[in-house]
């Protein structure tokens, strides 16, 4: 579609662009986007050999540098986010080990919320600090334990918003500038949210993380990690890092994932629909404890997930009145909803925290996090949501029998 300087067509929105942007088409113009499956390239002379590998001559050259479907996807979620530049890669932890590594060197700084992912406190608590790098973790809500760790000159601010797993904030506009004035740039891990509801660049975000694996493919296929951020940055300091350190993503795992990125928007608006009415209907049942849904105000962060998100998203988090044993009785009394640590899938998951995703924390770690064995994880997916009404409802009832 050739498309003149005054052409109002040259912008797309947000769902045209999860079906349109990147496409490339090959020889044979097919409408679907091309599985291209190869590891390497051919070169028509040895002359074009040389030109291609010296970066004078555009194209690829191995596939652990690049790969058209990969490009396909790179330039959908760029185009989506309005960012300069864009890198998948094989699993978000092998994007976040990428863009936490590769700027950083001996004597740095490093400053995390202390809600994260757990692996990616992993990477700041155990694996930086053998780099000679300086790491801090900080309450994401607390603005003045900010101010003070952000008055040291900083590299980079790890944030997680909403947060896994109690669904926490993080005021990411006023991180951003705390961040910027301490020399560093910040880092979202937008996962939760996914590209729908939330735009961290938008709110000051210098880096835009996803875990692929979750909504973007949302069919619990395969995994891959994005990241997005300046061009300069990208070009100069991620690509030399995962060109030479190999964590590049399996062409059909990216074409999943591209084709996972077409429904991603009517996916993750109903998911959100039904995961507020399920949170509003658990939050009234006698066997729930307490609740935390980013879109209901009786959640404690509920300002700063309203001014940031623009539904209350998937997740849900509820704590049972009996604790641990009412927890798992009513995982195991659930019938449609299944256990599983994953999220963001058109199924609907369910998982007790405390046993799994967040094991390796010392239980004073979750206590600093508001986390005990009583709460479950709930990744609402896209059933008919009075069937899921049911089954919580009755798995509710089955927790309330001691
Ligand atoms: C899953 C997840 C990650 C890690 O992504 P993988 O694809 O599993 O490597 C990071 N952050 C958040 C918030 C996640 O949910």
């Amino acid at each position: 579609m050739s498309s003149g300087s005054s052409d109002p067509r040259k912008t797309y929105r947000r769902a045209t662009n999860l079906v349109h942007g990147g496409t490339e088409r090959t020889d044979w113009q097919e409408t679907s986007e091309a599985l291209i499956l190869t590891s390497g390239y051919v070169y028509d002379s040895a002359e074009q050999a040389q030109a291609r590998m010296a970066g004078e001559e555009p194209g690829y050259v191995y596939g652990r540098y690049n790969n058209p479907t990969v490009a396909m996807l790179e330039e959908r979620l760029r185009l989506l986010e309005g960012a300069e530049a864009c890198r998948a890669m094989a699993s978000g932890m092998g994007a976040m080990n990428a863009i936490l590594t590769a700027p950083i060197q001996q004597g740095d700084r490093v400053v995390g919320a202390s809600a994260l992912f757990g692996s990616c406190r992993w990477l700041i608590a155990n694996q930086l600090p053998k780099y000679g790098v300086e790491t801090e973790f900080v309450d994401g809500m607390d603005m003045e334990a900010w101010e003070k760790a952000l008055s040291k000159p900083t590299k980079l601010v790890l944030v997680e918003s909403p947060a896994n797993p109690m669904l926490d904030a993080v005021d990411i506009k006023a991180v951003a500038d705390l961040a910027h004035k301490a020399g560093a740039q910040l880092i979202v891990d937008n996962v939760f949210a996914s590209p729908v509801l939330q735009s961290p660049f938008e709110l000051g975000a210098d880096w835009v993380f996803y875990s692929a694996t979750k909504h973007m493919d949302g069919g619990g296929r395969v995994l891959g990690g994005m990241i997005l951020g300046p061009k300069k940055d990208m070009e100069e300091i991620i690509d030399p890092f995962i060109r030479h350190s190999g964590p590049c993503i399996s062409p059909f795992n990216a074409w999943v994932i591209l084709k996972g990125l077409e429904t991603l928007e009517i996916r993750v608006e109903r998911q959100s629909e039904t995961a507020a009415r399920l949170a509003d209907a658990m939050a009234e049942h006698s066997a729930v404890r307490a609740l935390r849904y980013p879109g209901r105000k009786d959640h404690p962060h509920y300002e700063v997930h309203a001014k940031q998100m623009r539904s209350g998203g998937t997740l849900i988090a509820l704590s049972l009145a009996g604790g641990k044993d009412a927890a798992f009785r009513f995982l195991n009394a659930l019938s449609l909803v299944q256990i599983s640590n994953n999220l963001g899938d058109v199924k609907s998951l369910a998982c007790h925290p405390a046993t799994t995703t967040h094991r390796a924390l010392s239980p004073e770690e979750r206590a600093s996090m508001g986390l005990d064995e009583s709460w479950v994880r709930f990744s609402v997916g896209l059933e008919d949501a009075d069937d899921l009404m049911e089954d919580v409802l009755y798995a509710l009832d089955e927790a309330n029998k001691a």
